[in-house]
């Protein structure tokens, strides 16, 4: 072989070899910054709490945004979770969910039906999960504003709420829960071994019954 090709051939893979380490690199730079974000954002606390919690921790975000909120009854009867008064007023419906739980049609119906209800300027569904299809289309038509996981996150990040969700997630009581096998008050108690809070059977030691706090 003429050696002029050789010499183009070894260029060529040399410029392949740098290119892929180039492109390694920034793939796992891109990666790490999701990781930071993630983080920061306090995410995992979010998963780990149950729907009054997490309540808690939204109303610490908008306060920061100058939002005044109030929770509604625990009725809930006309869909709305917490009310925002501000330069609007803002109807919203909490979905805090298991990673893999979409949430469906069902929120953005009842927050429309809330904002009328409430005479609200804007509804919106917040999750930190993600909607199914079909919330997005009819959220679209009905004007709601939808915030999924990835914008709840941003939202965090860049309002860095007084409290964080760490602080919520281990100071804020979760709702009162009954035991499923004996009826008894459900208690929050630590895990000595992983310091996470779950919840045990006040019953303990006759009933061994325990559940996780986002198990709601
Ligand atoms: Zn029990």
């Amino acid at each position: 072989m003429n050696p002029l090709y050789i010499n183009i051939i070894i260029l060529i893979i040399c410029m392949l070899m740098v290119f892929r380490f180039a492109k390694y690199i920034f793939e796992k730079t891109k990666k790490r910054r999701a990781i930071d974000k993630l983080a920061s954002s306090g995410m995992k606390y979010i998963d780990k709490m149950d729907g009054h919690m997490f309540e808690v921790f939204l109303m610490a975000l908008f306060q920061k945004l100058g939002y005044k909120s109030k929770v509604t009854q625990k009725s809930r009867d006309f869909g709305a979770d917490i009310i925002l008064e501000g330069k609007n007023r803002i109807v919203i419906q909490a979905k805090r969910y298991g990673f893999k739980n979409k949430v469906g049609l069902s929120a953005v119906q009842e927050i429309y039906a809330a904002q009328a209800y409430y005479k609200a300027q804007e509804a919106w569904v917040i999750t930190n999960s993600q909607f199914t299809s079909g919330a997005w289309k009819l959220a679209k038509t009905c004007n709601v504003k939808l915030l999924s996981r990835q914008e709840l996150q941003d939202l965090i990040n860049r309002v860095k709420p007084d409290k964080s969700a760490k602080d919520v997630y281990e100071n804020e009581e979760p709702s009162p829960r009954v035991c499923s096998s004996c009826n008894s008050a459900l208690v929050v108690r630590k895990s000595s071994k992983t310091g996470d809070r779950f919840l045990g059977c006040s019953s303990y030691p006759s009933c061994h019954h325990t559940e996780k706090i986002s198990e709601s």
